[in-house]
């Protein structure tokens, strides 16, 4: 007989608090390939302590320890895990099924560890068959019985194929029948060349065995052979076991990260409030930003759709500094232009296509009953085409008319929706500040600009505006369209130089004003900027909020499965095993919350549209962006849990209530 198990004056402390409790003191055993031994003795003699120690479940604080020859402390954590998965076998007094699976998923666990591909519910079916329960493959541990639980344990302890069986106290939960049918199965296995190392303290249990070692505070103190001739010699195939087997797998291998996400889902699933609650946060952050980007997208479309209905050669020249909005606030000079600047801009032929003048006011509108007060706009007759104001209903008004100082109006569809209801508003004649002016046209709708509504506005000849209703005989500015695109800046220069002449203004006088259509949009942009940050820094904290929920979930679900971990660290998971299987289902919930969140986000936006009329624009992008960073945050929140799950010590955490 060759040893495949070797102690030599092996030690064991533990240290709880200020005191130190000597569990093993100087243990020399020497296991030989095959043997059935029984290790006895009172309760607190140090039995369970030796049995960890020599499954590699826990390792010894002084002395030596050889398994198939590899002395353990040169060995790492994650070869002594691949060596508890390739010829060690656990079966321990409380059973360690897990509630969730069935029992063919039970038996079949240690193979995700093994590295090895397939799905081996033959194998497991074959274990069950083995211990009887063939029948019982798809029930859960719950429906069992403790003496068929306690069978599945051994199924499960087989399904590798291992050289050595350890049982911690396998009856010990068990009446007398169910200790006779264990029983006779372990004898079974024994006798079919296995090597069984049991710990019991009754002696009826011990009589199967062929060794009985027993302890007493820490120590051997008897160690009787019976000699049994119908032991079987050592199997050929014994030798077989490869340290590293299963030790290149790559971390995503598929098959077991597959299993992963299955398990993670069926734990998701199994706790579904929970679940809901702990991924409130990410749900809402993630529905933010859908709706955010989709209300800032669509800002940006309609936006662009409305500068594209002004004109993109379009250039606005207004008094007063391009630093201050609007018009004099009383810091600088004003220049005032005359229709006579206008004329001269015109004539700029070869960059100028068309200019015009306006000039705006309020107007108190009235027709009948109603009034409304209103935007009102004096403008040149070229107007109508620079700015896409001419009526699809009625007309613009003729340049006679513009001469001639006609009282004809132009009015919005906000304004005639006020005045006339549904009403047909042509050739009615409304009082605008008190003067009778008759509707020739209903101005295209052009929605809104930021807050300004666009179509509340009454459009009436410039001259008419400026000497008989406002009584202005300057104007709020110029509208000019460049002849070519590309040319805008020289175009702008070479109005500026004029301009400058014309009022004898210095270089660096900024009483006045040329923007263009690129500048305004600029401005407008920044405005949807700032709201988008600001919705965008709420998203960030409710994902920081969510995250911590989730690792406050996953803090409460690893201690919650602290034994659960234990079982799977003994039956040969290694530590980058545990962390992926928490990381993957806090994933998991983090993505289940975004795609929850990604919908609410894309019900809101629609809402929006439907009820409050805002333009909205759901992307690709963003949903991508949110699924990404509900990734991140389930990735960087659940680490710390996966860790701490990770570093678990088999035995206590087996241990634990
Ligand atoms: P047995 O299995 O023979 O009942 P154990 O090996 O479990 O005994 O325990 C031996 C001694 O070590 C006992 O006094 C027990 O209280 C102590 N002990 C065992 N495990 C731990 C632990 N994790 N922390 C502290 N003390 C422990
Ligand atoms: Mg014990």
């Amino acid at each position: 007989m060759r040893p495949i198990l070797e102690l030599r004056d092996v030690h064991r402390t533990y240290r709880i608090g200020e005191s130190t409790v000597h569990a093993l003191r100087g243990v020399s055993l020497i296991v030989e390939q095959g043997e059935f031994i029984a290790i006895m003795g009172a309760s607190g003699s140090g039995k369970s302590s030796l049995l960890h120690i020599l499954g590699l479940l826990d390792n010894p604080d002084k002395g030596e320890y050889r398994i198939l020859g590899n002395n353990v402390n040169t060995l790492s954590g994650d070869e002594q895990a691949g060596l508890r998965n390739n010829v060690a076998g656990f079966v321990f007094q409380q059973f360690h099924l897990l509630r969730r699976m069935t029992i063919v998923d039970n038996v079949r666990l240690p193979h995700i560890y093994s590295g090895l591909k397939g799905d081996f519910r033959q194998e497991a079916a074959r274990r069950l068959a083995l211990v009887g329960l063939e029948k019982r493959i798809d029930h859960t541990p719950n429906q069992l019985s403790g003496g068929e639980q306690q069978r599945v344990a051994i199924a499960r302890a087989l399904v590798r194929d291992p050289l050595l069986i350890f049982a911690d106290e396998p009856t010990g939960n068990l009446d007398t029948k169910n200790s006779y049918e264990i029983m006779k199965i372990l004898k079974g296995l024994h006798e079919q060349g296995k090597t069984i190392i049991m710990v019991t303290h009754e002696t009826d249990i011990a009589a199967y065995a062929e060794r009985v070692i027993t302890m007493r505070d820490g120590t051997i103190v008897t160690d009787e052979r019976r000699e049994s001739p119908e032991r079987k010699s050592i199997p050929a195939e014994t030798a077989r076991f490869d340290l590293h087997a299963g030790g290149r797998r790559t971390l995503l291998q598929s098959g077991r990260f597959a299993v992963f996400m299955a398990q993670a889902f069926q734990s998701i699933l199994s706790n579904k409030v929970r679940s809901l609650l702990s991924v409130l946060g990410i749900l809402v952050g993630v529905a933010s930003v859908i709706a955010m980007m989709a209300l800032g997208e669509g800002a940006k479309a309609a936006m662009q759709q409305q500068l594209k209905s002004m004109g993109s050669n379009l250039l606005s020249v207004r008094g007063g500094s391009a630093k201050i909005r609007g018009a004099a606030s009383g810091a600088g000079a004003v220049t005032r232009f005359t229709v006579k600047d206008v004329e001269a801009i015109a004539s700029l032929g070869s960059l100028v296509k068309n200019a015009t003048g306006v000039v705006s006011g309020s107007g108190q509108t009235v027709f009948e009953n109603k009034n409304w007060n209103t935007n009102l706009e004096g403008a040149g007759y070229d107007y109508g085409v620079m700015r896409s104001a001419i009526p699809t209903i009625g007309r613009w008004f003729s340049r006679e008319e513009l001469q001639k100082r006609e009282k004809v109006a132009i009015i919005g569809v906000t304004v005639a929706k006020e005045l006339f209801g549904t009403g047909n508003p042509i050739g009615r004649t409304i009082k605008i500040n008190r003067i009778n002016f008759k509707v020739i046209g209903i101005a295209p709708v052009k929605g809104f600009s930021g807050p300004r509504d666009e179509d509340d506005i009454v459009i009436i000849p410039l001259t008419t505006a400026m000497y008989r209703v406002l009584g202005k005989d300057y104007l709020s500015g110029i509208f000019v369209e460049a002849r070519q695109s590309s040319g805008i800046e020289r175009t702008k220069n070479t109005i500026s130089e004029l301009i400058r002449k014309r009022h004898r203004l210095h270089h660096d006088d900024d009483s006045f004003n040329i923007r263009d259509m690129t500048e305004i949009q600029k401005m407008l942009t920044s405005t949807t900027e700032t709201m988008s940050m600001l919705l965008g820094s709420i998203a960030a904290i409710s994902l920081l909020v969510g995250g911590i929920g989730i690792m406050n979930i996953m803090l409460v679900s690893v201690t919650e499965r602290t034994r659960e971990i234990g079982l799977r660290k003994a039956i040969g998971a290694r530590k980058n095993d545990i962390m992926l299987q928490f990381l993957v289902e806090s994933v998991g919930l983090t993505i289940s919350g975004g795609v929850i969140g990604i919908m609410i986000g894309i019900g809101v936006s629609l809402l929006l549209s439907l009820f409050a009329g805002w333009a909205v624009k759901t992307s690709i992008f963003s949903v991508v962006l949110a699924t990404v960073f509900s990734v991140i945050t389930g990735l960087f929140f659940g680490l710390w849990p996966a860790r701490k799950a990770a570093e678990l010590n088999p035995v206590e955490a087996l241990r634990y209530e």
